[in-house]
């Protein structure tokens, strides 16, 4: 229906525009031909009435006195012949009636040459009265004169059939652009109009069949063209997303690899000093040569050393835990309030002041909230265990283009780089970090922790789980000033 209707608007649009020009040069064209008919009519009639008044000036000068005579006589006749009347009429002389012109005789008198004038006669009908003067006659001119009517008539034939001419073009025209513009533009539009609907839709089977060589035949060429060049570039951009998703899926499963090995090199040094002093202790208990006293000391090392195995393989657990993450869309204000509720118990017992400054307006992001808590639950752990009685842990959250921390993402390595990334800061004042060690603290089991209080692995757990979320971490930090901690995590879309 609405492509149709487009089709017959276009078409009507044609058809009023060609019979706008097609009226305006019939117009024009009619309005030349009548006026050089009228020009023609009025020639041939002044010419006439010439030939005519020589004729009679001949006669009236062989014999002078003849004038009334010939003047009945052109009256007389004229009565015969319907529309032309002749007479002969004299302007100057007013007191004769019978010789005074129909048309003002002034006006007969100013007209020394043959003239025509369009005038009323008695019954007020339009009449054509033409003077023709005669030499030596004291002025007498010849009136010949004819109803306009009888011109008009001739004019309005000519005219009407040039009118009927044009309609009948018209009609015919309109006819051909009506059905000419719904066969040869209406249908093969509809397929096109069809086609490129099914493209917006994302189909780009069916190439459109116009078999044609026109305008159209060729665009509907090019769309089918442009519909196989996106079918490849599809297949193309398929295929390369294809082979980038498994490579990077590659280079994941190594960085896993990578770092299970040195999960297993670190675990397996970790938990092998505390295995060998629990079984060196366990094999002295077993000897039977030692004191009673003695053996409540291996007893209790035993204990303290299989604790620190077990917080280990405790971590480790959460670690292999969060290979399958849950994202979610989370508020990260809301996770950070969470997070801080969790930890000022700890906090309040350490005596140290813990504030969060949360961003503006609900900071939206794509992550796994469990995962990200334990980074932040590790950071503020970290940070609380290196703050003194009376320090502060500041916690804020920004927005930072990627520009700004283009260096923190390079050295984590960070590829698929977001515009834009949410900023955690996690700052204490604690002794701060040695310049010495920094480059280490994120390595799997690098701790300067009394055994039993640090296993190491909490930011190299921090950093994989960032890693995982496409951010990074990274660390500044003064001595004697404090340390602050920032995640960067992309901002979707
Ligand atoms: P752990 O806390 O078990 O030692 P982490 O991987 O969490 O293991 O930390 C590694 C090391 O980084 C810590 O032992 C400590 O030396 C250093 N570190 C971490 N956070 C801070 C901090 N806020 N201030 C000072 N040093 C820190």
């Amino acid at each position: 229906g609405l492509r149709y209707d487009n089709t017959m608007k276009l078409a009507s649009k044609l058809v009023l525009l060609f019979l706008f020009c097609l009226g305006l040069v019939v117009g024009v064209f009619s309005f030349l031909s009548v006026r050089q008919a009228q020009q023609l009519a009025l020639a041939e009639h002044e010419r006439h009435a010439g030939d005519l008044a020589a004729t009679l000036q001949s006669a009236l000068r062989a014999a002078p006195r003849a004038m009334s005579e010939v003047q009945r006589v052109l009256i007389a006749s004229s009565e015969e012949v319907h529309h032309v009347r002749l007479r002969l009429v004299n302007p100057h002389l007013p007191f004769d009636r019978s010789l005074q012109p129909e048309v003002p005789a002034e006006l007969v008198i100013r007209a020394t040459e043959i003239t025509t004038f369009s005038y009323p006669d008695d019954s007020g009908q339009d009449t054509m009265y033409t003077y023709v003067p005669l030499d030596d006659m004291a002025g007498t001119r010849l009136e010949v004169s004819a109803p306009q009517a009888y011109w008009s008539e001739q004019l309005s034939q000519s005219l009407r059939r040039s009118a009927i001419a044009l309609i009948a073009v018209s009609l015919v025209t309109s006819l051909v652009i009506l059905l000419g513009g719904l066969w040869m533009v209406g249908k093969p539009l509809d397929q096109l109009v069809e086609k490129v609907r099914r493209i917006g839709e994302g189909d780009l089977s069916g190439p459109v069949k116009l078999r044609r060589g026109d305008e159209l035949g060729r665009l509907g060429q090019a769309v089918n063209q442009m519909c196989q060049q996106l079918e490849q570039q599809r297949a193309r951009i398929a295929s390369e997303t294809e082979q980038r998703l498994a490579a990077v899926e590659q280079l994941r499963h190594a960085d896993r690899l990578r770092t299970v090995g040195r999960l297993a090199a670190g675990l397996a040094h970790e938990i092998g000093t505390p295995l060998n002093v629990v079984s060196g202790r366990a094999e002295l208990i077993a000897s039977g040569r030692l004191s009673e006293a003695d053996i409540v000391a291996s007893a209790r090392t035993i204990k303290t050393q299989s604790q620190r195995i077990t917080t280990i393989v405790q971590e480790l657990l959460n670690f292999a835990r969060s290979k399958t993450p849950h994202r979610a869309t989370v508020d990260l204000n809301s996770l950070l309030e969470e997070t801080l509720t969790l930890l000022r118990p700890m906090a309040d017992k350490r005596q140290l002041s813990m504030q969060l400054t949360p961003y503006p307006t609900p900071a939206l992001a794509e992550v796994d909230s469990a995962q990200l808590q334990q980074v932040l639950t590790n950071l503020l752990v970290n940070a609380q265990q290196a703050t003194a009685a009376g320090g502060r842990i500041d916690v804020s959250l920004e927005v930072v283009a990627a520009e700004r921390i283009a260096a923190a993402l390079a050295k984590a390595d960070v590829t698929q780089r977001s515009e834009e990334y949410w900023w955690i800061t996690v700052r204490d004042t604690g002794p701060g970090i040695a310049p010495d060690v920094i480059d280490s603290i994120f390595e799997p089991f690098f701790t300067t922790k009394d055994v039993g209080e640090g296993t190491g692995l909490g930011l190299s757990i921090a950093y994989g789980i960032v890693r995982e979320h496409a951010g990074c971490i990274s660390v500044d930090s003064q001595l004697g000033v404090g340390s602050a901690f920032h995640v960067a995590l992309p901002v979707g879309k």
